[in-house]
């Protein structure tokens, strides 16, 4: 943290996708590098920009074409990839060129890798350019590949999986949904492509993991993609406890019922809820809500569910008066929070990459129930690699039926193998508290980070 009085070493601009699962690690690395005395800003859309308080870190709005509503207001991915493109490198530019002429002029931008072009801005300015991969290394490990013509589409599948050096045999079930089937988001899949066009042109490339989690899927492609590891990006109260107060990422994008869920949470014995969510993107289908509903409900162990808003009506009439306070229905929550309490015994997951950091950081057997882009393979590392939880399973017609609801619940919360899973979950806590921790692998690239932006500024200042 800088002292009173001193100046800013270097002035860093974070530019996350404006979505809650880029949001939240983008905004986490700017509270980090604030901690250690340089300036963070984040840039985001002026839909998102009124979402976002966080202590010691600057916001500013940028433009992605759709002001009023966001992403909504675009209709398509396509159409908002490429206004995003066009109105967000005007807007980044123009941010740039406000702090220029200020006693703190910007002098990296380090952006989410869905943006390639905001490399090109940092560049125009003269000033250093990072990109920030908010998935695993795996992830990234495949789709690097795939960029590079390593690998090609359709995969070539041996014995029914993918062998990628590093990586341990994935089946095509463990693979993600836009590989899987390329066809289903065609904007997407070529977003997640076109992430690597420049990558070699970056100062520094950030991946949010850590070496312990990822050591061989990142070392099989570090001589091509030689990503720092910097993660996990989770507040620091649940993992070094360095930063003051930073129990929450600052950026919610719908309303928590902390009061609520806390008071809920309050009556109940130590480990024996479930927490299930979803994350801020997935949308079930009317027969996975409620058979999950049904699942949660015949399982008998107490639930705070998170269903969205927007996703209420799939809930089967009348569930929440006959289940009344043994599942507790919540539009959002402070999900860090949740998964800390001691109330809290399991939790139900999509599997996003957030959410299964989070779990692993936290400590927590988790249930995957995954349903697109990268969260196939999350699960596949949770059940299998970590073994921190299970991968409920899903019958032909692709749906995870209440039977399979309330089997993953029974094992995870007090099957055979349940003490095999909580004793993992503890070890990967402590890897994950190592990792962040002074001197720890993840802390280490952030300092050597900070070190250099702050001994080679550029931008028109001492350039070494
Ligand atoms: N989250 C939250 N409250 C909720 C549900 C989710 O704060 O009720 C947060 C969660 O902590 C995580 C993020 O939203 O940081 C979701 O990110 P993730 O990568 O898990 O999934 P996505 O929403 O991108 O699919």
């Amino acid at each position: 943290m800088k002292m009173e009085g001193e100046q800013y070493r270097a002035h860093v601009v974070v530019l996350p996708y404006p979505s809650q699962g880029h949001i939240n690690p983008l905004l986490q690395f700017a509270k980090r590098l604030a901690s250690k005395g340089l300036k963070a800003t984040l840039a985001t859309t002026r839909y998102t920009v009124k979402f976002v308080h966080a202590p010691n870190v600057g916001v500013e709005p940028i433009s992605d074409g759709f002001d009023e509503e966001g992403f909504s207001q675009a209709g398509n991915e396509a159409a908002f990839l490429k206004s995003f493109e066009e109105r967000g490198s005007r807007t980044l530019s123009e941010l740039i060129e406000k702090y220029s002429s200020t006693d703190t002029p910007v002098t990296c931008v380090v952006y989410d890798s869905f943006f390639p072009w905001a490399l090109n801005v940092a560049k125009q300015h003269d000033i250093f350019g990072a990109a920030f991969f908010t998935n695993s290394i795996t992830i990234s490990n495949i789709f690097y590949r795939l960029h590079s013509g390593l690998l090609k589409l359709p995969l070539e599948l041996h014995d029914e999986a993918l062998l990628v050096p590093g990586l341990p045999p994935l089946n095509s079930w463990d693979l993600p949904s836009f590989l899987q089937s390329p066809g289903s988001y065609p904007a997407y899949l070529a977003m997640k492509l076109r992430q690597f066009t420049n990558t070699d042109k970056a100062d520094w490339t950030f991946g949010n993991s850590f070496e312990a989690l990822e050591y061989e899927e990142a070392k099989s492609i570090s001589d091509l993609w030689p990503a720092k590891l910097i993660g996990p990006m989770v507040p620091s109260t649940y993992l070094d406890c360095r930063i003051d107060k930073d129990d929450a990422y600052g950026a919610s994008l719908w309303k928590p019922l902390n009061f609520e869920c806390a008071n809920w949470l309050e009556t109940k014995l130590p480990k024996s809820i479930v927490y299930v969510s979803f994350g801020s993107m997935v949308s079930l289908t009317a027969e996975q809500t409620e058979e999950i509903a049904w699942g949660l409900k015949e399982s008998g162990f107490p639930c705070l569910w998170v269903v969205r808003p927007s996703e209420l009506d799939k809930l089967p009439q009348g569930f929440g008066e006959l289940v009344q306070e043994k599942v507790m229905i919540a539009t959002w929550c402070n999900q860090l929070e949740v998964l800390a309490n001691q109330a809290t015994g399991c939790f139900m997951t999509h599997c996003g990459w957030n959410s299964t950091l989070e779990g692993l950081s936290i400590g927590i057997p988790m249930i995957g129930i995954p349903r697109w882009a990268d969260q196939f393979t999350n699960a596949k590392y949770v059940e299998e690699i970590w073994e921190v939880g299970v991968r409920a399973k899903e019958d032909e017609e692709g749906v995870v039926r209440r039977e399979e609801v309330i089997k993953s619940l029974n094992e995870v919360m007090r099957g055979e193998r349940s003490n095999e899973i909580k004793r993992n979950v503890r070890k990967w806590r402590e890897l994950a508290k190592e990792a962040i921790g002074e001197g720890g692998s993840s802390d280490r690239c952030i300092n050597e980070f900070v070190e250099h932006l702050t001994s080679h500024v550029k931008g028109g200042r001492q350039v070494c």
